[in-house]
């Protein structure tokens, strides 16, 4: 039987083999060098400033079978019973190649284009400010995790599905780092290929995946989902479907209200995306040391109480690139992206606060979209404020909480640009003093925080949903259409690449035990 052992070296030392296979050795008093030992767990611990690696192995002595474990079960299934999955992010994917496992024929109708040709869309939206509703950092092949940081740590508490989450990126091409490491992630460059390579598997089983093909109409019949239609044309006649669309599909919000389905409005959080040169971010986090090749970019994580409400750093990206992330003209939002590497000299992240629906002003009990609403507000006039292009209002970090306009500024990785904006005449009062205490709290658990090197970007105001679609506990169905799995992001029941895989997941087994009769 295998054994597991844990200690901490340098970080030095946790790239030298020779050195851990000894130190293995001698921790676990082995009487011969002939075994095999496999990286379990590494994190890092930085709290002192002597920074070491946490590491776990699991040690296979000679003659013991290092056992192959198998985490996605391939089959032919076009012959199957048909299963429609709206939406082609890491919900749509996942439900997909578990509908496969299960032997259901899977087929995607995703409103973007495929990872290639949406690539030549991100480009006109950073460059020329031109924002195709169709095609853009949310909207497309992989939804809104392709183009992201592709961090992959989530607060799901099972862990069994994580794994199986993890294993699966690792069998489309993720390297096999992610499943050992305490904050796991892919990188931009990395994401697009194991995104073709899912698609590539579902069409390999019979499954079918139509880019450009929107969601435009549903249809119901004795409460059940009859038919969808796609692009106002083609009707489709499906019993069960899948509906995957993101936080930022509006028009799905619109429709299902139309079509007299409940929504409810929830809270969600808003706020500002600040950036750090990545070089400073490491000398604080890593007691003055700067990264190199034994230590990645540091990232942080912080959380605040400002009067009983929650003010925190959200989606951090170690050497990344600020983007655009507005699905509409008219509208400017912000979110971050990094490299594999993280090597790009910026480090970013989102600084949220928890909005409430009741502490809208324009709040109205029965009103499902005043969230929505209040979100689209905020998008606006960020973009009316900087000019009416996808340049963002723009501060820095200390004259943001002095409510001072900056006179100049750093160098951003944003790439439309930046407008030197009072960011507090745009937010409403019970956000922006809320962020402005947070940063100052911050600078006392991460000293040197709140610098005017720092520049905040308005406004991150898509890290949630702020409408959630009903559905009920057990069938995952929409309690007023049956056969209609509202799931993830959009639907509010996922944050992040993997608990959305894991959702869609979840939709799948409720589709095949209602295919089956299976009662739980
Ligand atoms: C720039 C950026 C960086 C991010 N970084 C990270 C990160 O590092 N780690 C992390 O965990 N999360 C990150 N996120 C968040 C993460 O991407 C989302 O939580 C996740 O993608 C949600 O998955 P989903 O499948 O529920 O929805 P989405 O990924 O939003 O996918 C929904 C899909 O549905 C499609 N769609 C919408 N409406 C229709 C319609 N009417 N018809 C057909 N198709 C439709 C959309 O085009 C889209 O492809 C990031 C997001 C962004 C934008």
């Amino acid at each position: 039987m295998s054994q597991f052992v844990q200690f901490q070296v340098t970080p030095e030392q946790a790239k030298d083999q020779y050195f851990l296979k000894k130190r293995i050795e001698d921790e676990l008093n082995l009487s011969s060098s002939n075994f095999e030992f496999i990286w379990r767990k590494r994190s890092i611990d930085a709290r002192k400033s002597a920074i070491k690696i946490n590491c776990t192995f699991e040690v296979y002595l000679e003659g013991e079978q290092i056992p192959t474990r198998v985490f996605y079960k391939s089959q032919n299934v076009k012959e199957k019973e048909k299963v429609a999955i709206i939406g082609s992010g890491p919900a749509g994917l996942f439900a997909a190649l578990h509908a496969i496992e299960l032997g259901l024929c899977p087929i995607i109708f995703e409103r973007g284009k495929d990872v290639r040709s949406r690539r030549r869309d991100l480009a006109k939206l950073n460059k020329d400010s031109i924002v195709n509703p169709e095609s853009n950092y949310c909207f497309g092949e992989g939804g809104a995790g392709t183009y992201s940081d592709g961090k992959l740590y989530t607060r799901s508490k099972k862990r069994g599905d994580v794994l199986k989450a993890l294993e699966w990126f690792v069998h489309f091409g993720a390297d096999k780092d992610i499943l050992v490491d305490a904050h796991p992630h892919i990188g931009t460059n990395k994401l697009p290929h194991i995104i073709v390579a899912i698609r590539e598997e579902i069409i390999k089983c019979g499954g079918e995946v139509h880019f450009e093909n929107k969601l435009t109409n549903i249809f119901l019949e004795n409460k059940a989902i009859k038919a969808i239609e796609l692009n106002g044309k083609n009707k489709l006649e499906f019993k069960n479907v899948v509906l995957a669309t993101g936080h930022s599909a509006r028009d799905v919000f619109e429709l299902l209200h139309a079509k007299g389905l409940r929504l409810e409005a929830k809270p969600f959080a808003l706020g500002v995306r600040v950036e750090h040169s990545q070089a400073f971010i490491d000398k604080i986090q890593y007691s003055g040391r700067l990264n190199d090749d034994f230590l990645p970019p540091a990232s942080y994580s912080l959380v605040s109480q400002i009067n009983g409400k929650g003010v925190y750093s959200f989606c951090m990206c170690p050497g990344g690139i600020i983007a655009p992330c507005a699905t509409s003209e008219g509208e400017v939002v912000t979110n971050g992206w990094s490299p594999s590497k993280r090597n790009n000299p910026y480090s970013n992240s989102g600084i949220v606060v928890t909005v409430e629906p009741e502490e809208l002003p324009n709040y109205q009990k029965n009103n499902p979209f005043v969230a929505l609403d209040f979100q689209k507000s905020i998008e606006k006039a960020c973009w009316e404020a900087a000019g009416r292009t996808q340049k963002v209002p723009a501060q820095r970090l200390k004259d943001f909480v002095d409510q001072k306009i900056s006179k100049d500024f750093p160098r951003s990785s944003y790439v439309p640009g930046i407008v030197s904006i009072d960011i507090n005449t745009i937010l409403p009062d019970f956000i922006a003093s809320r962020l402005r205490k947070g940063f100052v709290d911050f600078d006392k658990k991460m000293k040197g925080f709140l610098t005017n090197d720092a520049v905040v970007h308005a406004p991150e105001s898509r890290t949630s949903s702020p409408i959630q679609i009903p559905r009920d506990s057990i069938s995952l169905m929409h309690p007023d259409c049956d056969g209609l799995y509202p799931c993830a992001e959009g639907a509010g029941y996922a944050g992040g690449i993997i608990s959305a895989g894991i959702d869609g997941m979840k939709s799948i087994d409720a589709i095949y035990d209602k295919i089956n009769g299976i009662k739980e």
